[in-house]
């Protein structure tokens, strides 16, 4: 078995508590690697360490050194991405093709957040009162918490780091408990670029403490976490505690919202691609269509026929389209939903089952139609894949359905009529709407949610500002003796 230790200050360490637990590969059901299992302990040790390193040498690397050691982790990374994609397949069970292009698409985060790196600039501020030269400086926050999901372990993971360390921060990472083996594997190749000891220190461990204790510790000036809404809500309560600052990237309920003069081939593949790919375990995923009556039967015909050729099976194998879901948890939640579908008197339109001739954790495509609004595959998360269809009759029931949430992740809107797509794109409250497309990201887009999916924004040129306390600085000018007693 692999060994995946903890690492920090610099080293590759073992848990205070000398434990270890076993990682399953989702596919076989087999243990397949042996990680640190960390304590509240280790979390401390770390922060010491993240905060010893912003007064060590890093402190003293100016912005363009920082943007330089960005730009050669970004080739290590792309030097080893066959390497990180393995381990997230073993770890999490998606398909190596997807992580794999996620893995050869992360070195375009750190450059382009090297860029920024010498850009964050403060300005100077003309004020009614000309004694005073003003001045602002965008200083790192401090040490940063990021705390990330298994769904796509490095590429969440990225939108922080980079980000973070352009800025001058110091990271702790906690991955998740299933999936720790790539962000232990980062670690090695940030030693490798020649990040001084102590700039990133990761933190495994299963279950909750460790994300606990470090969402709720003192030494922490920020928390960058992806996960559910539900563990979201428990990291900022406890970051309130010590006004530590906070960006949340949560769960998702987005629609495709489908018109009638759509290219229903192209909305159908827009459909599979938003739910059916990485089995619907994206906070991104499309998991409810909103389509037109009038081409509601078309268009689901085309979907429910897709669903039922998607290969199913090994993740490693080229051919396969769907693995399995990542967990025990994760599957027994999606098998969950379909009996809670059938209750509440859905018509099956394909899948709603497991496939127990493959074992591991899969389950079949589904697709489910005549569901009343308030059906919880309507209104909850499911994170497998899941398509709720519902119809509508005119521009305005559609936004009602599309806006009929506390999510505001994502959505799209899939019509010919230039006016229209503009006018809808302007009425979903969510942070990203694709116009004729789903699921595609990059460094350059902010990404985030309305409402329950979030709390700030990643990616994007405004995202290095987050890691970033901003100082005023007054200088007086004339020299003179003010009066004490009145407001400058
Ligand atoms: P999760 O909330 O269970 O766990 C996320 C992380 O938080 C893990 O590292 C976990 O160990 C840690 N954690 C658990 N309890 C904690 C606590 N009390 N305090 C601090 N940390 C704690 O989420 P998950 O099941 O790993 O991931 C799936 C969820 O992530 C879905 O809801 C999905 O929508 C969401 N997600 C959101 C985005 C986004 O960008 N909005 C992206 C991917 C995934």
């Amino acid at each position: 078995m692999e060994q995946f230790s903890l690492y920090i200050d610099g080293k590759f360490v073992p848990s205070d508590s000398a434990r270890t637990y076993e990682s399953l590969d989702p596919y076989t059901g087999e243990p397949w690697a042996q990680v640190a299992d960390g304590t509240a302990e280790d979390v401390d040790r770390a922060v010491s360490a993240a905060r010893a390193a912003l007064s060590g040498p890093w402190g003293a690397l100016t912005a363009t050194d920082r943007g330089e050691l960005l730009r050669t982790l970004a080739g290590l990374i792309a030097r080893d991405a066959d390497r990180l994609a393995e381990l997230e397949v073993r770890d999490g069970g998606k398909l190596l093709r997807e992580m794999a292009g996620q893995a050869k698409g992360l070195p375009a985060w750190y450059t382009y957040f090297a860029g920024l790196a010498d850009k964050l600039q403060g300005e100077v501020i003309p004020t009614g009162k000309p004694n005073y030269l003003v001045y602002t400086r965008h200083e790192p926050v401090g040490v940063v918490a990021a705390i990330t999901p298994w769904n796509s372990p490095l590429l969440l993971l990225t939108w922080k780091l980079a980000p973070a360390l352009a800025a001058g921060c110091t990271v702790v990472v906690k991955p998740s408990d299933y999936t720790p083996a790539s962000t232990v594997a980062l670690a090695g190749l940030i030693a490798e670029a020649g990040f001084p000891p102590g700039v990133v220190n990761v933190i495994t461990g299963w279950g909750p403490q460790t994300g606990k204790a470090l969402s709720a510790h003192p030494g922490v000036d920020k928390v960058a976490f992806t996960g559910s809404t539900e563990t979201g809500k428990a990291v900022a309560h406890a970051a309130a505690d010590n006004v530590t600052r906070v960006t949340l990237e949560l769960g998702g309920k987005s629609a495709q919202v489908v018109f009638a003069d759509a290219d229903l081939d192209a909305a159908a593949n827009g459909l599979v691609a938003g739910v059916f790919a990485a089995a619907g375990q994206t906070c991104l995923a499309g998991s409810r269509l909103l389509v037109h009556e009038s081409v509601a039967e078309r268009l689901v015909g085309k979907v429910v026929e897709r669903a039922n050729q998607i290969v199913i099976g090994d993740p490693r194998a080229e051919a396969t389209e769907m693995g399995p879901l990542a967990n025990d948890r994760q599957f027994a939640k999606v098998l969950e939903h379909f009996g809670a579908a059938r209750e509440q008197g859905a018509t099956i339109a394909c899948g709603g089952e497991p496939v127990p001739e493959l074992g591991g954790y899969f389950v079949r495509p589904t697709v489910l139609t005549n569901l009343p609004e308030d059906a919880r595959a309507i209104t909850e998360e499911i994170f497998g894949p899941v398509l709720a269809v519902s119809t509508f009759s005119s521009e305005d029931e559609a936004v009602a359905l599309a806006n009929g949430t506390p999510y505001g992740l994502a959505a799209s809107v899939w019509t010919k009529d230039v006016h229209r797509a503009h006018r809808i794109a302007a009425r979903l409250r969510a942070g990203t709407v694709w116009v004729n497309a789903y699921r595609a990201v990059a460094p350059q887009v902010p990404f985030g949610g309305f409402g329950l999916s979030g709390i700030g924004r990643e990616n994007g040129a405004d995202a290095i500002r987050d890691y970033t306390e901003t100082k005023a600085i007054w200088v007086e000018l004339s020299g003179e003796t003010r009066d004490p007693f009145t407001l400058g």
